[in-house]
């Protein structure tokens, strides 16, 4: 695989891990998403992290969840087993989508050497959310999208299951496991 790649981790937050917004299931993806972050770095691969940093007044904080992720808080903090390393990139974002007025469009576009990522392996919290609304703002673009299904996760079995259908259905996204993820890394050069 020649594809320009970039791993995007979403919402790995204590608050959505451990703290005010706890979703159980997303402790069975740390260890995956661990071995992919390792993996991506040591093969070139940029990594970055799309977090909530929310103001109390956002509107899906004061509409929908409630209290989470608030910007400078420890709850909006990534979980310390995918901490992220120096060279990674790190961007806060105040809704689901980690291409709402984040940056992450001309990030994206300034990486390789100004050639661009072509391809976004979507990993994190929840598949049929902030990943889903991710996905979108990424198939608009133009980037093309792969998923790790055994990366991603959501409140329930149902909720993470029609989310990663209505990926692949919509977005054309290539829903894969981590460690197929991982071999096209590895081979990517
Ligand atoms: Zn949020």
């Amino acid at each position: 695989m020649s594809e320009k790649m970039c791993v995007i981790i979403i919402d790995m937050l204590n608050d959505f891990v451990t703290g005010d917004l706890k979703c159980e299931r997303a402790k069975q993806i740390i260890s995956n998403l661990r071995r992919l972050v390792d993996a991506a770095r040591k093969h070139g691969v940029p990594v970055i992290y799309s977090n909530d940093a929310h103001y109390p007044n956002d509107p899906e904080v004061v509409h929908k969840w409630g209290k989470h992720a608030i910007k400078g808080t420890k709850g909006a903090e990534v979980i310390p087993e995918l901490a992220p390393l120096e060279k990674d990139f790190v961007l806060e974002k105040r809704t689901y989508s980690a291409f709402f007025d984040t940056g992450l469009d001309p990030l994206l576009r300034s990486l390789y050497s100004g050639e661009g990522v072509k391809t976004v392996v979507l990993c994190g919290l929840h598949t049929h959310i902030c990943v889903r609304h991710t996905a979108a703002d990424a198939f608009f673009r133009g980037y093309k999208i792969i998923i790790a299904k055994d990366g991603v996760e959501s409140f329930t079995q149902e909720d993470h299951e029609q989310g990663l259908k209505y990926l692949e259905n919509v977005y054309n996204a290539r829903i894969m496991t981590v460690d197929e993820i991982i071999r096209e890394i590895s081979k990517k050069k």
